[in-house]
């Protein structure tokens, strides 16, 4: 088949990549000039099956309400608020409801761990060198962090996830480098989870993609999927449209707004975050994987020379308008734990400080499979997790495409579920 891919973000390369295994003749488009330039630029990298987790928890509201406007939230809002963004926040309360949560938060945790079963066997079988490192820390501060996180630890048991939990001195023999002067109580380790740089990732599978046939097309624009003739684009700038057997859309957030015109409402908005990436001073003073700061929701990665801080959620605002309260929460967690880890900006290191946009819908799962409309496949709606969920949602779609059952239960996965 010939098939179109739109976005080559780490959802549309994986998707390429898997479509082009099975044979397919590939072609995607990307409006920027290179792959993961955008959400998948620089996100936390962690992989980290049995924390996926739907954003819409039971009891998360009042959580939020009550922190929404503490200094160092780890969730807050632009406003004034678009309708759509409004209309999201209330679907995202409904969804919040136990029988909803755990029947999302299911389905989360099969895509993950199959996901990280492929991305294994990817990298092993194709000798993919990116910077990554194993293990995993959820850091407590005090003994009312570990009280909130047991519900989720009874969680991972029940799924069976291997995880420890360790007191502060067993943390220190893990992360020799954590600042002996904070006290915390200490963590839940996982040692089978990991962090992993996704852009590195994303353009080695885009070497491999080429080498299997895939044609890339960068600085290209998809105007419209075409309402007339099915599985058919219009690229910015060009007189008639393009004909394909099929077409994935994993473009993201912009997704939702090329899919609108087709009568398809995708209730998807940004989240956005924020990431610093400083080269590390020395070594011995920087942590060796993954932590995340329970109580300010950062995670902290040791991504090859360099060290990572990532975190924030704010809905409303723009990807343009940088919040220095965010970075400054960023670099506050990153002094609590590792200070004197990485080279500063103002000593001429360069620093890279980072906002993308989570694709984020409501209840939690993204959407992968048919779309209703004959040629036209989905992608989409990652959130925040797309890194650890894009290996299994590439291979599951290509499945899917060839009319094949994918290898983990699909249910819950289909745009039918948003009603
Ligand atoms: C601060 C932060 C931290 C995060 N941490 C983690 C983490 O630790 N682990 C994890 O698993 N996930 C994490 N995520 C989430 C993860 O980064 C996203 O879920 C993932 O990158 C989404 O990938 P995507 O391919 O769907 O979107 P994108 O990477 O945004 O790709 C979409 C692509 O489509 C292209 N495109 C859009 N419109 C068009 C068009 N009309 N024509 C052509 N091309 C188009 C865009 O240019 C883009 O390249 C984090 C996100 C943020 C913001």
């Amino acid at each position: 088949m010939r098939v179109a891919v739109i976005g080559a973000g780490i959802i549309g390369i994986t998707t390429a990549y898997e479509l082009a295994v099975d044979g397919h003749e590939v072609t995607v488009f990307e409006r920027r000039s290179a792959a993961a330039e955008e959400t998948s630029f620089a996100n936390a990298g962690v992989i980290a099956p049995g924390y996926v987790a739907p954003w819409a928890t039971p009891g998360m509201p009042g959580k939020l309400i009550r922190q929404l406007f503490s200094r160092h939230a780890p969730v807050k809002l632009g406003w004034p608020l678009s309708g759509r963004e409004l209309a999201w926040i209330w679907k995202w309360y409904q969804s919040c409801k136990l029988d909803s949560y755990l029947a999302n938060r299911a389905q989360l945790l099969r895509l993950a761990f199959y996901s990280r079963d492929r991305l294994h066997q990817l990298s092993a079988g194709l000798q993919l060198e990116y910077d990554r490192s194993p293990g995993y820390m959820v850091l407590l501060r005090s003994e009312k962090d570990s009280q909130l996180v047991q519900p989720g630890l009874q969680l991972l048991r029940e799924a069976g996830v291997t995880f420890n939990e360790i007191n502060a001195e067993e943390v220190r023999r893990i992360e020799p480098a954590l600042n002996p002067d904070t006290a915390f109580l200490g963590a839940v380790h996982l040692p089978d989870d990991g962090v992993a740089n996704c852009r590195q990732f994303a353009l080695l599978l885009k070497n491999e993609a080429q080498r299997l046939g895939v044609s890339f097309e960068f600085n290209t624009t998809v105007a419209h999927v075409e309402r007339a003739q099915a599985a058919s684009i219009l690229i910015a700038g060009e007189a008639a449209p393009r004909r394909f057997d099929q077409i994935v859309m994993c473009a993201g957030l912009a997704s939702a707004e090329l899919l609108r015109p087709l009568g398809l409402k995708i209730p998807m908005v940004a989240v956005y975050g924020y990431s610093i990436s400083a080269p590390i001073r020395e070594p011995l003073n920087a942590p060796r994987s993954a932590l995340m700061d329970e109580r300010y929701k950062v995670a902290i990665s040791r991504l090859g020379q360099r060290v990572r801080v990532a975190g924030s959620a704010e809905i409303g605002g723009s990807l343009g308008a940088k919040r220095a309260s965010s970075i400054q929460t960023l670099y506050k967690v990153l002094h609590d734990w590792f200070p004197g880890a990485v080279q500063h900006a103002h000593l001429g290191a360069h620093v890279q400080a980072w906002k993308g946009a989570r694709p984020m819908l409501p209840d939690g799962p993204p959407i992968i499979g048919g779309s209703g409309l004959p040629g036209l496949w989905l992608n989409l709606g990652h959130g925040s997790s797309g890194w650890a969920l894009s290996c299994g949602s590439g291979r599951a779609l290509a499945d899917l495409m060839a009319g094949r059952p994918a290898e983990i239960d699909m249910a819950g996965l289909d745009i039918g579920r948003l009603g």
